[in-house]
């Protein structure tokens, strides 16, 4: 093992080998290349140490520099990378959830270039506020008097609530208590604000009275939370927004309506169920309601609130609100989305999200015909190439557990398992990531732009030349 140990080159010696190999290395800063270097030796010890080599000619130079320099290439590259979504999960919140739309991209990036009147008021040369820039086009859209926009949702929740009901009681049913994931519960975020949980009903079923019962001295507001990612079926019951808002203007108390994914669009017409739009929330009198900017509305992430301009004053008169303010590339990105909206075919067209969701079956089965058809011809022989209709999901906590009818294209290799293809193209440039359905990768175009459909085919060729040993 010495004998091992001492045929590892020396960091200098590597730093050399690939500056003669591999001319990105030099433009790329010294201090990195030199730490991957040592990443890589460190790498090779741990493999001496399990007894993984045997043989010092792999581990010395030139011997190990072909390994040495695919460490060092991957150790360059940004780690934050575009990848192609071919889950059919369309809000993938593990991939970024809503990709914008292009006036939403070129906001941002008009934002990022220069100077920006972020909070200067252009009609007076005097201190503006952020905030003005998106509230009055978002009442525009939800129809509320007054709006705000914030981080993202939970914490949007938090600054309702801490502005609302610190120190007093906040009734909820208790069949709305949901976690959202990545550990988002709502009780959590609830007892951060100070405000005390007062739960109602049961898990399936809660009635009006049982608001009505737990309202006392200290009760601040009624909440509504949405059930994004889950459905209770059965023997179910829960009160309903206009019901829970005659209760609280019988005892003046603000009803609060957490709506998780803000459609400000109806996608029945396009399959969906019927989920409650933001308008029709606000039509129907809510004090405040909250949503995500990147779940269906397909914008940037943000916590959007829409309601009574008295309870948004308030929040805005939070301390909290500034540690939640949203920055000037995340308000570019969605007042360019929001504009869309005003006519809501073009929102339907432009925003990506929005186009995905109302994609129509017989689109889809011709876009896996012609993906299809593209991958046959680049691959010959080693893959066998199918077409099957399945479903897509909306993901994101949106329209819980609901398919959305589609055509996967479905790949078994002939060279190696589904599960080895998978990985293979974890690995390619740019990654692409699939589901595997009865025993075959299947690829969803839903989630794929016909931008991407070439793309799709040069990455699939690499993976499998790889898996053969030629790259
Ligand atoms: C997704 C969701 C949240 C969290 O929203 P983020 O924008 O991810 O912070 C909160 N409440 C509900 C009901 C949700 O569906």
């Amino acid at each position: 093992m010495k004998q091992l140990f001492r045929s590892l080159p020396a960091v200098n010696a590597c730093l050399n080998a690939l500056d003669t190999r591999l001319p990105v290395s030099r433009e790329a800063p010294r201090s990195l290349v030199r730490h991957l270097v040592n990443g890589f030796l460190d790498a090779q010890r741990c493999r001496i140490q399990e007894g993984a080599v045997t043989d010092p000619a792999q581990l010395a130079l030139p011997g190990c520099l072909p390994a040495l320099q695919d460490f060092v290439d991957e150790g360059l590259r940004p780690r934050l990378r575009s990848v192609l979504n071919a889950t059919g999960v369309v809000i993938h919140t593990n991939m970024g959830r809503s990709v914008l739309a292009e006036a939403a991209r070129e906001a941002v990036a008009r934002a990022a270039a220069g100077y920006t009147n972020l909070e200067i008021d252009l009609s007076t040369g005097e201190r503006g506020s952020r905030h003005s820039l998106v509230e009055e086009l978002l009442c525009m859209v939800t129809g509320a008097e007054a709006g705000l926009v914030v981080n993202n949702n939970a914490a949007a929740v938090l600054l309702m609530l801490d502005s609302l009901c610190k120190g007093g009681e906040v009734i909820v049913s208790r069949s709305q208590l949901v976690e959202i994931g990545g550990s988002f519960r709502i009780p959590d975020v609830m007892e951060r604000s100070g405000a005390t949980l007062r739960e109602v009903g049961t898990t399936n079923r809660c009635h009006l009275h049982d608001y009505r019962r737990a309202i006392g001295e200290t009760t601040k507001a009624l909440l509504r939370v949405h059930s994004s990612n889950y459905r209770i079926i059965g023997f179910f019951k829960e009160v309903s927004l206009p019901e829970l808002l005659q209760l609280g203007r019988e005892h003046g108390l603000p009803v609060i309506e957490d709506l998780g994914s803000g459609n400000l669009i109806d996608f029945s017409p396009f399959g969906l169920p019927g989920e409650p739009t933001v308008q029709s929330v606000v039509a129907a009198g809510v004090d405040l309601v909250s949503f995500s900017g990147d779940k269906a509305l397909g914008g940037p992430q943000a916590g959007i609130i829409a309601g009574r301009r008295v309870y948004v004053e308030q929040l805005r008169a939070n301390p909290l609100h500034r540690a939640l303010r949203i920055d000037k590339l995340t308000l570019a990105a969605l007042e360019a989305t929001l504009r869309l909206y005003l006519d809501p075919q073009t929102a339907l067209a432009q925003i990506p999200t929005a186009a995905m969701l109302s994609q129509p079956p017989i689109m889809l089965m011709r876009r896996a015909r012609s993906l299809a058809t593209r991958l046959r011809r680049a691959l010959a022989q080693t893959v066998q190439i199918s077409i099957a209709k399945n479903v897509s999901r909306v993901g994101g906590g949106a329209f819980p557990e609901y398919d959305l009818p589609t055509s996967l294209v479905c790949l078994r290799p002939a060279t190696c398992s589904v599960e080895d293809l998978k990985r293979l193209l974890l690995r390619t440039s740019p990654p692409l990531i699939g589901r595997l359905e009865d025993g075959a990768f299947c690829l969803d175009p839903r989630t794929l732009s016909d931008k991407e459909l070439p793309l799709v085919v040069r990455v699939v060729q690499q993976a499998l030349r790889q898996e053969k040993g030629t790259p």
